[in-house]
């Protein structure tokens, strides 16, 4: 059994949800929305909804012109471990420490609380993960550690140390905040293990959210965790599930909450519910929630401050930067930068200026022309091929000037000194690591959505320039929606390699 990729734009390749057998799919654009269209000969059609608003999916494929698709395999997915053909290096890695999880929610992708036996990787088995991952061909590494519940593994703090001796460039950990939230050393001894950021779920701002999420009130252990992080110096990202009718009332309300706690907070990730197992149509189309819902219930719950079509651009929009940021790092043997070059349908997001102070918030492109600079970006990057030993700060000057002479004339007055500030947030720190402590009262917070596949709506397509990859224990780095979806590498990995390892 093998997907067959096509290289004709506007051809999909996907299996049957039921049999895995490869098959065509094709997009359906609807006054419903766009659809994703795939016919099984044993099994029928099934039709799945991507994008409600196709004013968004045709922004999200405009982008489609900076996209690198890499050569076909066709032998994609079954192939993965990644094969030659994958087309990405890995912004995230991640690295599953355990399936076990001290919570039941009813929404689950890994499915934790139905494993019988679990899965325990040892100290050796971490390390040979991380240095699996570390290299990425040549361009610098990130990992997050999870699970199941990473922080029930034994070896958490281990495993931190570990990641900060290979020379990760970011490590941070996926967790439901249950044990950062009870105890304040426990925030405190992850930092000092080299913790740097937390990914925690936090599906909305009620408990009648988590009880529906969840299954209990969260609320106050929530808050107590975010508090417990800033007070050890971890960076959060609230990581929201979200599922039609249950909390897609929320986008609003996380933005304002991350706002109020702007000194642990740095991003919001919003990842539209995978559906696992068997689902019929109407309860899909009743929980589905897309990209496309995310930016319009923004631009909604914040009563048009932000613009859907205006402000969200696809996660791989951001590629020029990385390429532009490669042309200023000391030399050419030089880690490359990190890159989001997934697929342009996979993730939609937007930058937010946030002034810690006055609370008062302004997307990105309410200032500046994004796909001005995005494009001069990627004319630089694609014209000066060699600027290497040029300095950093060499670079940040360039990019202030790109930045200005994007400018929008109808955009919020700014003083030159106070775009000075806003610059600063934007790079201190982060872009060049010119500096090392934020300097001024604006902040910068990347609000952005991934919707990862599922048997529904899966596109090899996408998986083949996935950015977000697990190490496994018998030396392969999959793809996250490879590894949960589809012939489903999660299940026959946890099974190997049950119980507790070396
Ligand atoms: S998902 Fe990537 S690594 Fe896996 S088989 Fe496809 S192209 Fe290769
Ligand atoms: S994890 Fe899934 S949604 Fe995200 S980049 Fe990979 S293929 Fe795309």
């Amino acid at each position: 059994m093998s997907v067959v990729f096509k290289e004709v734009p506007g051809e999909w390749t996907s299996f049957c949800p039921e049999c895995f057998q490869p098959l065509d799919a094709r997009f359906e654009t609807t006054p419903h929305g766009v659809f994703t269209v795939k016919t099984c000969p044993s099994h029928g059609e099934t039709r799945d909804l991507l994008f409600r608003h196709p004013a968004l999916f045709d922004r999200c494929m405009e982008y489609m012109k900076w996209h690198d698709p890499g050569p076909a395999n066709p032998d994609c997915p079954q192939d993965c471990g990644l094969c030659h053909a994958h087309a990405s290096p890995s912004a995230i890695t991640t690295i599953d420490l355990t399936n076990a999880c001290n919570m039941h929610c009813p929404f689950c992708f890994a499915a934790a609380e139905k494993k019988e036996e679990q899965f325990w990787p040892g100290p050796e088995q971490i390390r040979s993960m991380l240095e699996l991952a570390r290299p990425n061909r040549g361009h610098m590494a990130t990992v997050q550690f999870s699970g199941g519940e990473p922080t029930l593994s034994p070896h958490f703090f281990e495993a931190v140390s570990m990641a900060g001796e290979l020379g990760f460039l970011w490590v941070q950990a996926v967790t439901n905040g249950i044990k950062l939230g009870r105890s304040p050393d426990y925030a405190l001894q992850a930092k000092a293990a080299g913790l740097k950021g937390v990914y925690l779920q936090f599906d909305g701002v009620e408990d009648r959210i988590y009880r529906a999420t969840r299954g209990q009130d969260l609320m106050a252990l929530k808050e107590a965790a975010v508090e417990h992080c800033r007070a050890a110096g971890l960076s959060v990202t609230l990581v929201v599930t979200l599922i039609k009718g249950v909390n897609d009332d929320q986008v609003g309300p996380i933005l304002n909450f991350a706002i109020d706690h702007l000194d642990a907070i740095v991003g919001l990730s919003f990842q539209p519910l995978a559906f696992t197992g068997r689902v019929p149509y109407a309860e899909r189309m009743q929980k589905r929630y897309t990209l496309s819902d995310l930016a319009v219930d923004m631009e909604t719950q914040t009563g048009g401050r932000i613009n859907a079509l205006r402000d969200f651009v696809p996660l791989s929009a951001t590629r020029p930067i990385s390429e532009y940021m490669d042309l200023f790092r000391p030399s050419e043997q030089s880690e490359k930068a990190l890159v989001c070059s997934c697929h342009p349908l996979c993730g939609l997001g937007t930058y937010i200026l946030v002034n810690g102070r006055t609370k008062e918030f302004i997307p990105l492109p309410q200032l500046f022309d994004w796909d001005g600079i995005l494009q001069e970006l990627h004319d630089r990057a694609a014209a000066s091929k060699r600027a290497w030993g040029r300095s950093r700060l060499w670079g940040a000057v360039e990019l202030t000037r790109v930045l200005f002479r994007h400018r929008r004339k109808d955009g919020p007055k700014f003083s030159a000194l106070q775009l000075v500030k806003i610059f600063d947030a934007m790079t201190g720190g982060r872009v060049f690591h010119l500096s090392k402590k934020r300097r001024y009262e604006w902040r910068l917070i990347l609000a952005a959505g991934m919707h990862f596949m599922d048997n529904y709506n899966f596109l090899a397509e996408r998986s083949r320039s996935c950015v977000v990859h697990y190490a496994t224990p018998d030396g392969r780095m999959i793809p996250f929606c490879t590894y949960n979806s589809g012939p489903t590498f999660r299940n026959a990995i946890e099974e190997q390699f049950k119980g507790g390892g070396a």
